[in-house]
């Protein structure tokens, strides 16, 4: 089965899955999953979007999804049978090109959006006051480099946005100082009220890609992805609260086209990121600290009270931030749990990745 790129390529579709429709049976076609339901899935191709729901024998009442990706996630490339049909059946997932895995705390993986070329990491600056405000900036700098190092692993590119650029003075200053700090990321402040920095952004981005953009609920993520997309598609925050009952029955559509052709993928907020799947060479945001480290006496060397600690003398001549180094221990100690993980029955039925049985399963908020 051949089937050409061009038509689909504005939709994202390359190379990477074409050369996947090889295998694929007879008279399946390849669509785009832009929406999300309870267990159906709004999929979209060069005919518009249509509803779809998966193969019965693909479906069990417990696990849900029994294909080894997982269920769909918003941003896959399904194969669908019957696609003239009022209710095409999804047949099996193509091999995701990126994706952001999510491992919260003691719950099963979650793939919150595939195949995206970027990854937004939002967080929204606050008003400077009271006397911790550099300990809570710290513990937003700790969230970002996690985010960053679970987008890379994903194999996305990640970006950080700064939104709410009108709280504080001088932004960009303060984008040179997170930039400082992460190293090789490209960190774009924005204000959605006078379209600040969304510009910036947006010429990061060529046609045809995708961009998802996480974060905490409240950042700013539906303002950005109403803006750039040009019209009111996702309810920001006052609005969901208005209706949060009804919203159990509503749509949850979730990819967006900017005028310019770009892909937006707005995920539900989230209290917590653990990195899944991840492994030491992964965590690049921190690869002064692992270079350091080489010349710790001990090879196990967990740079805590270890003689010959290369990466402890390193903080105390001021060449390490003692808050990255703890961070990094963090990361890598959520890196043992996860291998653990990997090895007991449990977690292996977990990272088969049941999926939520619900889309508002995936609200933390
Ligand atoms: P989400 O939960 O991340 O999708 O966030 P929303 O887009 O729903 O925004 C949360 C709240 O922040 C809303 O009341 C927005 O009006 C507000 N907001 C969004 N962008 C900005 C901004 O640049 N500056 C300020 N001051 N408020 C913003
Ligand atoms: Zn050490």
């Amino acid at each position: 089965m051949t089937e050409p790129v061009g038509g689909l390529s504005h939709l994202g579709f390359s190379e990477f899955f074409a050369i996947q429709l090889a295998d694929a049976k007879e008279g399946l076609v390849p669509a785009r999953v832009v929406g999300q339901h309870r267990r159906q899935w709004d999929v979209m191709d060069e005919a518009g979007v249509r509803r779809a729901s998966l193969a019965g024998r693909l479906w069990d009442p417990e696990k849900g999804s029994v294909l080894d990706l997982g269920q769909p996630t918003v941003g896959d490339w399904v194969l669908l049978r019957d696609s003239e049909q009022e209710l095409p059946v999804i047949e099996s997932i193509l091999e995701r090109r990126t994706s952001l895995v999510r491992a919260a705390g003691g719950r099963q993986r979650q793939v919150l959006v595939a195949n995206v070329d970027f990854v937004a990491i939002v967080v929204a600056f606050t008003r400077p006051q009271s006397s911790d405000a550099s300990a809570r900036r710290s513990l937003q700098l700790r969230r970002i480099e996690r985010y960053v190092a679970g987008v890379r692993q994903g194999g996305a590119e990640p970006l950080v946005v700064l939104n709410k650029a009108d709280l504080v003075e001088a932004p960009w200053e303060r984008a040179e100082t997170v930039k400082a700090r992460l190293g090789d990321v490209q960190v774009v402040p924005t204000h959605c009220k006078s379209h600040e920095g969304i510009a910036s952004l947006t010429a990061l981005l060529a046609p045809g890609q995708t961009i998802g953009f996480v974060g905490l609920s409240g950042v700013g993520k539906s303002s950005l992805v109403n803006l750039m997309s040009g019209s009111d598609h996702q309810r920001t925050a006052s609005e969901r609260t208005a209706d949060a009952r009804g919203r159990h029955t509503t749509t949850h559509r979730a990819l967006f086209e900017t005028p310019g052709g770009i892909w937006l993928i707005d995920t539900p907020g989230m209290r917590e990121f653990a990195l899944a799947d991840a492994s030491t060479e992964d965590l690049q945001a921190f690869s002064d600290i692992a270079t350091c480290a080489e010349r710790c006496r001990f090879r196990d060397c967990e740079h805590r009270r270890e003689p010959g600690c290369a990466v402890r003398e390193a903080v105390e001549a001021g060449t390490l931030s003692l808050d990255r180094v703890s961070n990094y221990q963090t990361l890598l100690e959520e890196l043992k749990q996860d291998e653990k993980s990997k090895t007991t029955a449990r977690g292996q039925r977990l990272r088969r990745g049941r999926p939520p049985t619900s889309p508002d399963e995936w609200d933390d908020d």
